[in-house]
């Protein structure tokens, strides 16, 4: 069964930045989706779309069909419910979307007052329950969000993401602000709910290796287009895109190691939103880059069983093999 399916969305933020360009993907019940891609790739623009988060003067089309349900269609109160019970988000920083003067406790206990009718005692039942589900001691429920670790609040916000019993939890970069054996527990944490729960996850990260571990299928953003999906095993072992393979550091190393292509040495940021190169917005990076990239863009295109690449050498070939001895012979080191 399908659980989320984009489809053509697109994003432009007031000034001019199209910071989600056309993106399509399709999760079903209880699949995990990794969305991978540097700073400005517009990853957290789409977490904010699928639940209709984004500010008013965004300007957004394309569909987020969630059990069937268009999210950017729906009422806002329906949306409102959607949110809780339908899909519900985790972002990165849990100490800015707690509330600084109210004990975690009853934080958790408001939506499920809220959308679940639930009487004080069953939410106060269900919030222990929670937190003894996050690792949590159930007596954390009366401590404010100062009085909690780093990766205490961000169990607490994942505590609140599954108050309502969503399908889908949404987890923008959740790790990022915590210390690495922390992000490890909680991610270990996210992993194990979602799969006994049975949820579906978008989890969105920089890091592809970390995507790898937790998630099905890996979606590649670059400049608000998705240029590489597939199963997360072979996208992070053996990306078909250029942009795909510097990420997870799969780049065959080209002449001397100081000019070595991966996620740290690819050379540049990711271009402006508001002011996207002509061609594919990858080729000024590119190190594998032929002349009509420059001029023409390319689509994502099937690139092998349950995979797609918006890379030129994919769609000539259709070989992914042919594409990785091309990367290999035609390399050129990258400008700096
Ligand atoms: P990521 O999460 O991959 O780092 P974002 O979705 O946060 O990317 O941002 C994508 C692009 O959209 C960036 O260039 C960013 O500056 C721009 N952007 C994000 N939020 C806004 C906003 N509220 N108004 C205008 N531009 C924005
Ligand atoms: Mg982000």
């Amino acid at each position: 069964m399908t659980l989320l399916q984009v489809r053509d969305l697109t994003v432009t933020y007031d000034g001019g930045a199209r910071a989600v360009r056309g993106v399509d993907l399709t999760l079903a019940a209880g699949q995990k989706l990794g969305v991978a891609g540097e700073s400005g790739c517009g990853k957290s623009t789409l977490a904010l779309a699928l639940l209709r988060l984004l500010p008013a003067s965004a300007k957004v089309t394309g569909e987020v069909l969630l059990g069937g349900e268009d999210v950017l269609t729906m009422k806002w109160g329906r949306v409102r419910a959607v949110r809780w019970a339908g899909a519900s988000i985790v972002f990165q920083g849990a100490m800015h979307s707690l509330n600084a003067v109210h004990r975690v406790g009853d934080q958790i206990a408001e939506p499920i007052l809220l959308h679940k009718r639930a009487t004080r005692e069953g939410a106060r039942r269900k919030v222990a329950e929670l937190l003894e589900h996050v690792g949590l001691p159930a007596a954390r429920a009366a401590s404010y969000p100062h009085e909690l670790s780093g990766g205490q609040r961000q169990r607490v916000m994942i505590a609140m993401a599954l108050a309502c019993d969503p399908e889908l939890i949404v987890a923008d970069e959740p790790t990022t602000a915590l210390d690495v054996m922390i992000q490890a527990q909680i991610l270990g944490l996210i992993s194990r709910l979602v799969a006994e729960q049975d949820l579906g996850l978008v989890m969105i990260s920089h890091d592809l290796a970390v995507l790898a571990d937790t998630c099905d299928r890996l979606a590649v953003m670059y400049a608000g287009r998705v240029v590489e999906e597939g199963p997360a095993a072979q996208v992070y072992a053996d990306a078909l895109h250029p942009y795909g393979k510097a990420l997870s550091g799969s780049f065959p190393t080209i002449g001397d190691p100081a000019s070595r292509f991966a996620p740290r040495g690819l050379p540049g940021d990711p271009p402006d939103p508001a002011a996207l190169p002509p061609g594919c917005t990858f080729h000024p990076r590119c190190p594998v880059a032929l002349d009509v990239c420059a001029r023409d863009d390319q689509e994502l295109r099937p690139a092998g069983a349950g995979r797609r690449a918006a890379c030129v050498r994919v769609g000539r070939t259709g070989a992914a093999e042919d594409v990785r001895a091309r990367v290999r012979g035609q390399g050129r080191e990258p400008e700096h």
